[in-house]
């Protein structure tokens, strides 16, 4: 079976006045017996880090560079989150594939450099309105999970994240039977490709406007294990009991 996963995604909020927040947040979470994930903005990752020191919260990256070093103004590489005491990294979000052009291939090759640091790769895939609309969702989710995860990945290492792109920030969320079938079909193709040991290690989480007053019913969809959080996450009275849900 997969372990839970609550993990937060601060996106780009917060400035050093935003680490006793993440206080807050390690202290509402203490008593969690899910995993929890906290991915604040890169200048954060080292502060935050010694901010939960000794609770239970990991600090994530939101995204790496394919390479380790070089000629990449303004990137950082999976070695430079490690060595900031980052455990897992953010990996092809929605909003980097729209803001930046990630595709499938260079989502993979950012996952192969984390996993090479020994960092858990949070792999986000996730269908947009007109491909749902289009009845493309199974297509869409098959297709991005085939292309953005390497061969040689392990239950360890890996987090897939099913997000909506819809439903990301909007309010909106898809129904608990749309869940489900995204979920389970996920599964399937985990456990086909990697195995069964693998494939039912991985953690699947649901993700798009994920709050306390819906994350309990959404844990209870099968396949569900755990949730990647934006909004909600910011703050310790929404993340709590999200993540004591689970
Ligand atoms: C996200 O950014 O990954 C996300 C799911 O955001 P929100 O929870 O705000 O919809």
């Amino acid at each position: 079976m997969a372990r839970k996963l609550a993990a937060g995604n601060w996106k780009m909020n917060g400035t050093r006045a935003a680490l006793a927040e993440l206080a807050a947040i390690a202290d509402a979470t203490k008593d969690a017996s899910a995993d929890i994930l906290i991915c604040p903005p890169a200048t954060l990752v080292s502060a935050a880090a010694e901010t939960v020191s000794g609770s239970k919260v990991a600090i994530g990256g939101q995204d790496c560079h394919a390479a380790n070093s070089g000629a990449h103004t303004g990137d950082l590489s999976a070695e430079m989150l490690k060595d900031a005491g980052a455990t897992a990294v953010i990996l092809g979000h929605s909003e980097r594939r729209t803001d930046h052009g990630e595709t499938d291939i260079i989502v993979r090759a950012k996952t192969e450099a984390a996993q090479a640091q020994g960092l858990v790769a949070v792999v986000c895939i996730g269908e947009t309105l007109d491909e749902r609309e289009a009845g493309d969702t199974l297509k869409v989710a098959g297709s991005q999970l085939a292309g953005s995860l390497p061969d040689g990945i392990i239950g360890e290492n890996t987090v897939v994240a099913y997000e909506p792109v819809w439903a990301i920030g909007t309010g909106k969320v898809p129904t608990l039977e749309q869940i489900g079938e995204v979920h389970d079909f996920l599964r399937a193709e985990l456990v086909a490709r990697f195995g069964d040991a693998i494939g039912n290690a991985i953690p699947l989480l649901y993700g798009g406007s994920v709050k306390p007053g819906n994350a309990a019913e959404i844990f209870g969809v099968s396949n569900v294990d755990g949730a990647l959080v934006g909004g909600a996450s910011l703050k310790a009275a929404d993340f709590g009991p999200i993540a004591a849900a689970l």
